[in-house]
């Protein structure tokens, strides 16, 4: 993306030049304003995804027949490059996309031009449902449930830290389906919030950083959910679907990522370039130079493995254990980078005002949501 002075990414032909630009006028004009405000409410204004959907911001990815914008992964990571640019981790569209691509690849022809219209147009907000609160990391240990009755399921349970919680009119829902052990009893089903009779929002949760989003607790009591409403039309194939579309989300971490590390530097060099010390600007001492130099290298290293993992999922062929790779190794980066960055602002690293002090809080969960970073070692053990 060219914010270091390095080569650009293969990937960044001149249409997507050209949209990246488009994308970084909306994002000044409809996000960047709008930053403080979402934090204190800690939600994106609704009528902000309905803007972004007119302008075929939310998915770009997906194909013209289903509402999309016909392009590709290279377009989408261009929104999360541009988001994360300007710090914004309020604006999930990450989270948005994801639930798209459930419903593009594992959906049935019935489902795809039902959800993903309303999706890409930005009247409707997606949210996935996994995690709950008796445990995220261990998906087949879920407890939310939903029992056949007639022509519907009927949901019971209860979801935490969910993303777009607040806002969300479409819920894949991660539910227990059968009575087998395991993955086998697991369905993803499509809930459609509006109206639904026993479906209530908890609080939105006090969080560290992210505060502009509406992370936050979902409780369903005897929901009824329609029977056609199981992604992929058929029951017990839940987790199967989730192993085939993690590794977008994981990808998607990975680049928001290294945009936050490369962004790191970029600020602290600035800094470190007017900060005077001892008489001299901060970045001629040999420590600074030293530090920026480390940070600067793995930026670069960082950008590199990542514009591969941009490659493979435009050309369809990204693996499990790259994508978790990618997220283990560059959010841990992320926060290392951050902090060694933040030391050089001194006490002004520990005011808000900073952006590297937000940038700190809001880099800690990058480690833990996406399958906490032990979970990710586990996944790549198994390519072993
Ligand atoms: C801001 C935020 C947004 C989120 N958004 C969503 C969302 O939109 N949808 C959603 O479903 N979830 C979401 N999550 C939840 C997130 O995915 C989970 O928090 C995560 O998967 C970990 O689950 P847990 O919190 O229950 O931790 P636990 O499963 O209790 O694990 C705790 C810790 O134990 C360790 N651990 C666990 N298993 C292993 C293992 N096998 N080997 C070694 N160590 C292990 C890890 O260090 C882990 O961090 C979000 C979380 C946050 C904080």
């Amino acid at each position: 993306m060219g914010p270091l002075d390095f080569a650009p990414s293969a990937w960044m032909t001149p249409e997507i030049e050209e949209y990246r630009a488009q994308v970084r006028r909306f994002v000044a004009a409809e996000v960047v304003p709008h930053q403080q405000r979402w934090a204190e409410q800690h939600c994106v204004d609704r009528e902000t995804w309905a803007k972004a959907g007119a302008l075929g911001m939310l998915l770009s990815d997906v194909p013209a027949e289903y509402g999309g914008s016909d392009g590709t992964f290279a377009h989408q990571a261009v929104m999360l490059e541009e988001l994360a640019a300007v710090g914004d981790t309020a604006f999930a569209i990450p989270v948005h996309a994801i639930v798209a691509k459930y419903i593009l690849n594992q959906g049935t022809e019935a489902q795809k031009p039902r959800y993903l219209p309303p999706l890409a147009s930005g009247e409707w907000v997606g949210a996935i449902a996994m995690t709950e609160p008796s445990g995220g990391s261990d998906l087949q240990g879920i407890r939310t449930r939903a029992e056949r009755q007639g022509d519907h399921w009927v949901l019971n349970g209860a979801k935490t830290f969910i993303s777009n919680g607040t806002l969300a009119d479409l819920v894949i829902v991660v539910a227990r389906t059968g009575s087998e052990p395991g993955a086998k009893g697991i369905s993803l089903l499509l809930l459609e919030t509006r109206g639904a009779q026993g479906f209530r929002v908890g609080r939105v949760l006090e969080k560290i950083g992210q505060k502009g989003q509406d992370t936050c607790e979902l409780f369903f009591e005897d929901v009824r959910v329609p029977a056609e409403n199981v992604l992929g039309g058929e029951a017990g194939r839940g987790f199967y679907q989730l192993m085939t579309e993690l590794p977008y989300e994981r990808t998607i971490i990975a680049v928001g990522a290294v945009v936050a590390i490369e962004r790191a530097v970029r600020l602290t060099v600035e800094y470190a370039r007017e900060r005077q010390v001892f008489g001299k600007p901060l970045l001629a001492m040999q420590n600074t130079r030293f530090v920026l130099a480390a940070a600067k290298t793995q930026a670069v290293v960082a950008r590199t493995f990542v514009d591969r993992c941009i490659e493979a999922l435009i050309a369809g062929r990204m693996d499990a254990a790259t994508a978790s790779m990618a997220k283990l190794w560059t959010t841990d980066l992320q926060c290392t980078v951050i902090d060694d960055c933040l030391q050089l602002f001194g006490g002004y690293g520990y005011m808000l005002e900073y952006p590297i002090a937000q940038m700190y809080a809001d880099a800690r969960v990058q480690r833990i949501y996406g399958g906490a970073n032990e979970i990710m070692k586990e996944l790549i053990a198994r390519s072993l």
